[in-house]
């Protein structure tokens, strides 16, 4: 049996608006979504970046909170950060420059998560990074939550 593309019981950990159901529909569609000639089925923001290797665009279901929810796909269907290349990696720190130059973003959290999507929360099988953006700590603040795996319960 081929592998379901995306994880509808991580999305449902942590609900974002209608997300739970795109991935249903894109589960019925086993097709991946995160392919380019896929991306604009479901996903309705435009590329902001595109290098050799990725493609960045803001999260159409960001993490509730934040100020901005990038993400950088891989363009090949990659599952795995131990299958990138070193010009993919290379390439993606150019990729995340170009970010930071164009939003002048004051801080964030760069994550990339790897390997079963039991382990790690993600919702997506193709390999990709988020950088998550909160607001500056306040005392009218609380920590911004983010899935990227799980614990034993207490
Ligand atoms: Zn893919």
């Amino acid at each position: 049996m081929k592998k379901p593309m995306v994880n509808t019981i991580n999305a449902d950990v942590m609900p974002r608006s209608d997300y739970g159901q795109v991935l249903k529909a894109i589960l019925k569609e086993g097709l991946c979504p995160f392919c380019e000639k896929n991306l604009f089925r479901h996903h309705s923001k435009p590329i902001l970046i595109k290098t050799k290797h990725w493609l960045v665009t803001e999260n159409a279901w960001p993490y509730e909170g934040t100020k901005h929810h990038f993400v950088f796909i891989v363009r090949h269907h990659i599952e795995g950060a131990e299958h990138l290349t070193p010009l993919m990696w290379a390439d993606l720190g150019a990729a995340f420059k170009k970010l930071i130059k164009k939003t002048k973003i004051s801080g964030g959290s760069f994550v990339m998560r790897n390997g079963k999507m039991e382990y790690t929360g993600a919702s997506v099988r193709h390999l990709h990074a988020q950088l998550i953006v909160g607001v500056q700590r306040s005392k009218q603040t609380e920590p911004l939550k983010a899935l990227i795996g799980y614990k034993r319960k207490k």
